[in-house]
């Protein structure tokens, strides 16, 4: 079976858009929110919204916030771009991660951890009246664009906001928002969010700093 190209399906939804739609677009960090915001500023307005209780610890969340809300002040996007900061609740995200601390990255706890940021920026969308909702997740590489927009899928059907569905790395996306990131002079972390993928970066650079002895 072919797999879905979801940027065509972005790129198909984006021709067919009247007027300026509300989307609320979940965002990680500010990194991936470059690009996703220089492409989709000229079709919609936005709500940034930044819901991450994965994220730890507590001053790693903070800074990737002040930098998306940086981001949106030097982008000279404040008359299209409103930052919306949701709760942080890591509890939330600690006890859906339960038993799953050891899952590669891409695995079982990462889709649990879409599902938790997803569902939350799907109630939002409701709760804003938002037209359209998505998120700046599929910019990165790493992460899986099918499971993200089967989920965002799901979603749409329970809360009756339309899902917009993207592939972001797409069309050069995670090489514009490397270059938007250096122009920006943006914090990019390296690690992914949550604690487990922390000690697997410090993990991979100490092995990396044995090697090179
Ligand atoms: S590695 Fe990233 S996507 Fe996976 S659970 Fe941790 S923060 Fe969430």
């Amino acid at each position: 079976m072919n797999a879905i190209n979801y940027q065509r399906k972005l790129e198909e939804t984006l021709r067919t858009l009247q007027g300026r739609p509300t989307l609320l677009l979940h965002a990680c960090c500010a990194p991936c929110s470059s690009y996703v915001l220089e492409y989709l500023c000229a079709y919609f307005d936005i709500l940034l919204y930044y819901y991450n209780p994965n994220i730890a610890p507590a001053q790693e969340y903070d800074r990737r916030l002040n930098e998306a809300r940086r981001l949106v002040r030097e982008m000279g996007l404040e008359d299209r771009v409103r930052v919306v900061e949701g709760a942080y609740e890591p509890q939330r995200f600690e006890a859906i991660a339960a038993g799953l601390e050891e899952a590669p990255e891409g695995g079982a706890r990462c889709e649990r951890c879409f599902r938790l940021r997803l569902g939350e920026a799907a109630r939002a969308a409701q709760e804003w009246h938002a037209d359209y909702f998505t998120t700046t997740l599929t910019v990165g590489r790493q992460k899986n664009a099918a499971m993200l927009n089967a989920i965002g899928q799901e979603l749409e059907r329970a809360c009756g906001v339309r899902y917009l569905y993207s592939d972001f790395k797409k069309r050069g996306g995670f090489d514009r928002s490397v270059k938007l990131s250096e122009q920006y002079g943006l914090y990019r972390q390296d690690y992914c969010g949550c604690v487990y993928s922390r000690r697997a970066a410090q993990r991979r650079h100490m092995q990396a700093k044995e090697e090179s002895k």
